[in-house]
C-alpha cells in the first residue's frame, strides 16, 4: 500500500473559477495564467479545464510547448519574453506571443528571420522596477518595435506590484498612461488582485493566476468569501500513529512544543518533503475528519502532530485535510509566515495527485 497523502485536482472548481473571472471582467480577454507548471496543480492535467480561456500565460519555453503539442490552438504568451536571441526560432515554429522588455530584445527581433511575424507584448515597468521599459523610454521602444517587418500585433503589458491595496495601483496607473500616451493601443494590465478589486484596470486582456486555482492574491480568504471562488487543490493524508502525552511532555524535534495537560495527538503521513511548510508553528490550522483543530511541535520530513483534544473519535486511518475546502490554503500559508502560492507551487513530485 501506498503511503495515504494524496493531493486532489477539482476541476469543476478550476472551470467554475474561470467563469468567475469572467464575470469579474466581462469586457475582457482572459489570459489564465499557468506558469510554475500551473502554480503546482500540473499543466498537463489542468489546462483542458481552462480551454474556454482566451490564451495561456507562462514563462517557460517547455510548458509552451507542451501546450502546443497537446493541442491548444489559441494564443500563448510567454510572460518574461525570451531568455537568449535563439529562442526566437522556437517563438516563431510554435507562434508564441511574447513580451518584450529590454533593448537587446528589439536588437534580436531586428536581426532575426522569422517565417511570420510574431505578436509581442511591450512591458511597462509600472514602478515595481522588475521587468520593463521606464514610462518615458517606451514611446522610443514601441516605435523602434513597430516598424520591424518580424513584429505583428503589440499590446502593451504592465504588472503592478500591489493591487490588492485599494490605492496599490493609484502610482502605477499614471506611469503606465504617460507610457501610453499616444499609442492608442490595446493594454494587459490586471493579475488576480486587479482583476477582482480595480475594472478600471481591465482593459483589453486580463492576467489572473491565483484566483483560478481559488486562493487569494492577498493571502486573506476572507478578501474572496463572496467571490465564489472554490479551492483546486486539496492536500489529503491520514493519522499513522497515536501518542497519549502527560503534562510536561514534548512533542517533535526540538521538543517545541509541551503539553501543558494529558493530551492525545496523532501523527500525520505528511511533512516538508511533501510540501507542507516547515515554518508553520504550533497552532496552524487542519482538520480530520472534518473537525478543525492544529498542528503541535515542529514540522518533520515526513511527518506533522496534531491536537486530537477537539475530535477524540479521531484514531488511526482517520482522514486528515491538510489544506483545500475546509482548511483555507491562505490560513496554512499566513501561519508559515508565506502565501497560497508558494505552498502550490511547493507541493512535492512525491505526493500522488488525483483528478476529481
Ligand atoms: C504571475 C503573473 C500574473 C498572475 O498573477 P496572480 O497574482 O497569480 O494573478 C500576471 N502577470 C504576470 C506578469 C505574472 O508574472
Amino acid at each position: 500500500m501506498s503511503r495515504p497523502i494524496v493531493a486532489t485536482i477539482n476541476q469543476q472548481a478550476l472551470r467554475h473559477n474561470l467563469t468567475v473571472v469572467r464575470q469579474a471582467a466581462p469586457a475582457s480577454r482572459v489570459w489564465s495564467v499557468v506558469k510554475a507548471n500551473a502554480y503546482g496543480h500540473g499543466i498537463r492535467r489542468v489546462w483542458q479545464n481552462l480551454a474556454e480561456t482566451d490564451g495561456f500565460a507562462l514563462l517557460n519555453m517547455e510548458e509552451a510547448i507542451l501546450l502546443r503539442e497537446q493541442g491548444w490552438k489559441k494564443p500563448i504568451l510567454l510572460l518574461e519574453g525570451f531568455f537568449h536571441a535563439e529562442d526566437l526560432q522556437l517563438i516563431d515554429r510554435y507562434r508564441l506571443t511574447t513580451s518584450v522588455h529590454s533593448n537587446w530584445q528589439i536588437q534580436a527581433l531586428a536581426q532575426v528571420q522569422l517565417s511570420a511575424p510574431i505578436d509581442i507584448y511591450v512591458k511597462v515597468n509600472s514602478g515595481m522596477n522588475r521587468l520593463g521599459f521606464r514610462p518615458e523610454q517606451v514611446n522610443a521602444a514601441w516605435q523602434a518595435l513597430r516598424a520591424l517587418p518580424n513584429v505583428g500585433e503589440m499590446t502593451l503589458m504592465a504588472h503592478f506590484a500591489d493591487a490588492e491595496n485599494p490605492q496599490g495601483i493609484i502610482e502605477p496607473m499614471k506611469r503606465i498612461e504617460l507610457a501610453a500616451e499616444g499609442l492608442n493601443c490595446p493594454r494587459s494590465l490586471s493579475n488576480s488582485a486587479a482583476t477582482l478589486w480595480h475594472p478600471e484596470a481591465h482593459f483589453d486582456w486580463v492576467r489572473p493566476g491565483i484566483v483560478l486555482y481559488g486562493a487569494s492574491p492577498s493571502g486573506n480568504w476572507q478578501d474572496i468569501a463572496s467571490t465564489g471562488l472554490k479551492p483546486v487543490m486539496t492536500l489529503t493524508s491520514e493519522i499513522i500513529g497515536i501518542q497519549q502525552l502527560q503534562a510536561g511532555d514534548g512533542v517533535g524535534y526540538g521538543y517545541r512544543y509541551h503539553a501543558s495537560a494529558a493530551q492525545r495527538i496523532g501523527v500525520v503521513a505528511c511533512g516538508y518533503a511533501d510540501g507542507y511548510p516547515r515554518h508553520a508553528p504550533t497552532g496552524t490550522p487542519v482538520s480530520v475528519n472534518g473537525v478543525m483543530t492544529r498542528t503541535v511541535g515542529a514540522i518533520s520530513m515526513d511527518m506533522i502532530m496534531i491536537d486530537l483534544e477537539p475530535c477524540p473519535q479521531a484514531g488511526i486511518g482517520s482522514k486528515v485535510e491538510l489544506w483545500g475546502e475546509q482548511v483555507k490554503i491562505d490560513d496554512v500559508a499566513k501561519a508559515a509566515g508565506t502565501v497560497g502560492y508558494e505552498l502550490m507551487c511547493a507541493l512535492a513530485p512525491r505526493v500522488p495527485v488525483e483528478i476529481i
